[in-house]
C-alpha cells in the first residue's frame, strides 16, 4: 500500500555525487536526513550500472547520466557534475520535454533569465516568487579554489576578470535587484585556502551609521551570520580559513569606519565554500520544493 508520506515524495535524480561537492552534497544530506523525505536516484557519466553512495538503503544501480531517456518521471535533477555536462543535458532534457526542476552547482545557467542563484538565507523571497511563477531552475553561486594568482577566471576585456563581473552581476541577481543593481567593485585572487573564500568588504553606506547599529543589523540577518569583534586576537582566532573550514557559521569581522569617510564602512568575511558556495543552498533548495510538493 502506498501510504501518504510515499505519495509526497519527490523522485530526485542526483548527478556529480561523489565529486568534491557532489560528495559534500551528500554528507550533508545524510547529516539532515533529507534522503528520508525523497526518493533519490543516483546517475553517473562514467560507471553506469555501477552502486550509488551508502545512504542506509538500498538505492539501486547507478543510471547513465548521458542518457536522456534515464531521467524521465524524475521530479528533479540535482547535479554537482559540472559546465561540461550541464551545457549538452539541460538543453536535452528539456528538448525532450522533460519539465522537472534542475537544481545546479555549475556556473552554465547562472546569468541565465530563467535560472535563480540560490541562496535561501539571504534570498528566499525571491526563490518563492520565482517558484510561484513556475521557474524550474535553481543554481548555487560563486565558485573558487585556492592558489596565489591575481586573476580568476576570463578576461571581460575592460580590464576586469569573470569573477569579478560575477561578484556584482550575480550579488544582484540573488537579491533581486538586477533592476537596481547594488555597485560591487572587487579584486579577486586566488589563494591557498582549500574550500573556503574570503572578501575584504569597503562598502559605502547610505547614511552615516553608527557601529552598534551596524554590528546588532548584520548579527540579526540571519541564524548563521556571527560578528567578530574587530580585535587582532577574536580576528586571528575566528575569521580565517582554518577556522572557518567544515562550519556552516559565516563569521564577519574587521568592522570599522574608514578614514576616507563616516559612511564608508571595512569588513572582512569567511565562508566554507563547499558548503554555503556549493553544497548547501542546493540541498536547501530541495527541501524547500519538498515543501511545496
Ligand atoms: P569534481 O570533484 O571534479 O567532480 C565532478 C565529477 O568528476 C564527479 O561527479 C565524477 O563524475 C567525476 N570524477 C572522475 N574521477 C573522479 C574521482 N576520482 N573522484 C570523484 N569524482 C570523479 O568537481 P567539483 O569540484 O565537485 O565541481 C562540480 C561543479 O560544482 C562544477 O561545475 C564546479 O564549477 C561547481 N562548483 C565547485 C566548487 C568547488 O569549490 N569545487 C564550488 C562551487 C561550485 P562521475 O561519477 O559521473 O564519474
Amino acid at each position: 500500500m502506498v501510504t501518504y508520506e510515499e505519495r509526497q515524495m519527490m523522485r530526485v535524480g542526483f548527478v556529480g555525487w561523489r565529486g568534491m561537492v557532489g560528495s559534500v552534497l551528500i554528507q550533508r544530506m545524510l547529516e539532515e536526513n533529507d534522503f528520508e523525505h525523497l526518493d533519490p536516484v543516483f546517475f553517473s557519466t562514467s560507471s553506469a550500472g555501477g552502486s550509488g553512495p551508502s545512504i542506509g538503503r538500498a538505492t539501486g544501480a547507478l543510471g547513465n547520466a548521458h542518457d536522456p531517456k534515464a531521467f524521465e518521471g524524475l521530479d528533479a535533477i540535482v547535479t554537482c557534475q559540472g559546465g561540461d555536462w550541464t551545457k549538452p543535458m539541460y538543453s536535452t532534457l528539456r528538448g525532450t520535454g522533460w519539465d522537472g526542476y534542475w537544481i545546479d552547482a555549475a556556473s552554465t545557467l547562472r546569468m541565465a533569465g530563467d535560472a535563480v542563484i540560490v541562496l535561501d538565507p539571504v534570498n528566499r523571497s525571491v526563490i518563492d516568487k520565482a517558484l510561484d511563477s513556475g521557474i524550474k531552475n535553481y543554481i548555487g553561486g560563486v565558485p573558487l579554489a585556492g592558489s596565489l594568482i591575481p586573476w580568476i577566471a576570463e578576461d571581460m576585456g575592460d580590464g576586469v576578470s569573470k569573477e569579478e563581473w560575477k561578484g556584482g552581476a550575480e550579488t544582484n541577481k540573488i537579491l533581486g535587484r538586477e533592476a537596481d543593481p547594488i555597485p560591487v567593485e572587487s579584486i579577486c585572487v586566488r589563494i591557498g585556502a582549500m574550500r573556503c573564500h574570503s572578501q575584504a568588504l569597503t562598502i559605502k553606506l547610505r547614511r552615516k551609521m553608527m557601529l552598534p547599529e551596524i554590528e546588532r543589523l548584520i548579527s540579526n540577518a540571519h541564524e548563521w551570520v556571527r560578528v567578530i569583534p574587530n580585535t587582532s586576537e577574536a580576528s586571528t582566532r575566528e575569521l580565517t580559513p582554518a577556522a572557518v573550514t567544515g562550519k556552516l557559521e559565516i563569521p564577519i569581522g574587521r568592522l570599522r569606519t574608514l578614514s576616507m569617510g563616516e559612511d564608508y564602512l571595512g569588513a572582512f568575511t569567511v565562508g566554507d565554500q563547499l558548503l554555503w558556495g556549493a553544497a548547501e543552498p542546493l540541498r536547501r533548495m530541495l527541501r524547500i520544493l519538498q515543501a511545496r510538493h
